[in-house]
């Protein structure tokens, strides 16, 4: 990570199922800044079989948490590449107190900080009934929910023609443990961040476009 001009940090907040990712594609594609999801980096090592992906899979199996360590080194890894000097949009991560503090110290050494934390708030129904209806695309990692945003063809990807799928982990004993391990190892984040000053809160269960509209202005402003 090399400082020019202000970068933007931005870590999206909030429940499995609340519109991170949706909002962090989004966001990078009308700031032009990558997108780092660290589900999506521990799902593509699956998907190559990689030692990193076997044994994120263990975890990801029943809605744990990758421990810290492997985390944090692949997300730094992917922070210290070119394509982040500009800017981040982080989907994921930080997950625990560790993983946030060892972010606050990689950018703090490049005399960096986080710009801006949105919390995206959904009641729990909509987060298990957003999951249910989740479908990926195999491909190009494009989210779809059966109700809110279908695709126009069924089963298939609108941007790339890819095959939507189901991800193992978001059957309802999964997605339950989930949310159990969000509000006891990633909510404390909410406080961190507000002792930080940069913790802001949106309303996740309105339509995608109106909370896109908020992020948008609150980013901007
Ligand atoms: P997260 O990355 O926080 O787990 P996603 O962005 O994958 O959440 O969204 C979960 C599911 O809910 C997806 O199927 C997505 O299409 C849908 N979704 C996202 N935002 C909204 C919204 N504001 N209203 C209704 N459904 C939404
Ligand atoms: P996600 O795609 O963000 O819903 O993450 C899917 C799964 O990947 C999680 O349930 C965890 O098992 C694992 N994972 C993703 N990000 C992290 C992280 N920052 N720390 C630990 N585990 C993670």
């Amino acid at each position: 990570m090399t400082a020019t001009s202000t970068p933007l940090y931005v870590v999206m907040l909030g429940a499995p199922g609340a519109g991170k990712g949706t909002q962090a594609r989004m966001l990078s594609e009308t700031l032009g800044l990558p997108q780092v999801s660290s589900g999506d980096i521990f799902r593509e090592n699956l998907k190559n079989q990689t030692p990193l992906g076997l044994l994120a899979k263990q975890y990801m199996d029943n809605g744990a948490l990758v421990p810290d360590d492997v985390t944090i080194n692949m997300v730094m890894e992917r922070l210290s590449r070119s394509d982040c000097a500009a800017g981040v949009i982080l989907d994921g991560f930080p997950r625990t107190l560790a993983q946030a503090d060892a972010l606050d110290k990689a950018l703090k050494a490049a005399n960096l900080a986080i710009s801006r934390v949105p919390l995206l708030e959904v009641s729990d129904d909509a987060l298990i009934n957003r999951l249910a209806g989740r479908r990926v695309c195999r491909d190009c990692q494009a989210m779809y929910h059966l109700e809110f945003n279908p695709p126009a063809v069924e089963g298939k990807c609108d941007k790339c023609g890819g095959e939507l799928y189901l991800r193992a982990d978001d059957n309802p004993d999964t997605v339950r443990n989930r949310l159990f391990v969000y509000y006891k190892q990633t909510a404390p984040l909410i406080g961190y961040y507000y002792a930080h000053g940069v913790l802001f809160s949106l309303n996740g269960d309105q339509p995608m476009e109106q909370v896109q509209a908020e992020l948008l202005a609150a980013i901007q402003a």
